[in-house]
């Protein structure tokens, strides 16, 4: 079963209902007078997204690119990237979503690509962001909380591909991360 395994509930679900309100109207005058394109970075960032953009009441174009790291367990491994764009990005304004930034690694890589492919400018928005040095020493321009540099699930977050569906964001239990 899902809820015992949970360690602490780190945000529950209302708590991330209204900050999703505040970062979307920090996104909507961001962009006021611009065209915007939003990317979704596969699978997690899946439910912020899907909330995020029903809040944002202006014309905007939804693609996803796949993007899959920590394969099966909790220690990062190599990037592999399992989905290309299919919009053209070309001189637009593009706002790639994911579920965390942790090291960076993943979200530079993804920025690159992206403004390779002649976007005109990059952003990025992220529900959390753990303080930490990031290695890459890239920064989210729109996150929605900032956690310690601890291990958590829930909210399209994963452990082995579990744990997604949960409506709050949570630790594990250590007992489940070792088993
Ligand atoms: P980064 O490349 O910034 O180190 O890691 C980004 C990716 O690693 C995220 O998109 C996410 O898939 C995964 N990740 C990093 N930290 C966590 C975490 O605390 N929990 C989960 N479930 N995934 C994480
Ligand atoms: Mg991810």
């Amino acid at each position: 079963m899902h809820e015992q395994d949970i360690e602490k509930i780190l945000f529950d679900a209302e708590t991330i209902r209204r900050r999703v309100d505040e970062v979307a109207a920090e996104i909507l005058r961001a962009y006021d007078g611009k065209d915007l394109t939003m990317v979704a970075v596969l699978t997690g960032s899946v439910p912020f997204i899907a909330d995020l953009i029903r809040r944002l009441p202006r014309p905007l174009r939804l693609d996803c690119i796949g993007a899959a790291s920590y394969r099966g367990g909790t220690k990062p491994t190599e990037l592999t990237l399992t989905k290309s764009l299919q919009l053209d990005v070309a001189n637009r304004h593009v706002l790639v979503v994911d579920d965390i930034l942790d090291t960076g690694a993943t979200l530079l890589r993804i920025r690159d690509i992206i403004s390779s492919l002649g976007a005109r400018e990059v952003k990025l928005c992220v529900l959390l962001e753990k303080e930490v040095p990031h290695a890459e020493n890239i920064r989210a321009d729109f996150f929605g909380f900032r956690i310690p540099p601890h291990f958590v699930v829930g909210y399209g977050l994963d452990f082995r591909e579990q744990y997604r569906n949960l409506p709050y964001i949570a630790t594990l239990k250590q007992s489940v991360i070792e088993s």
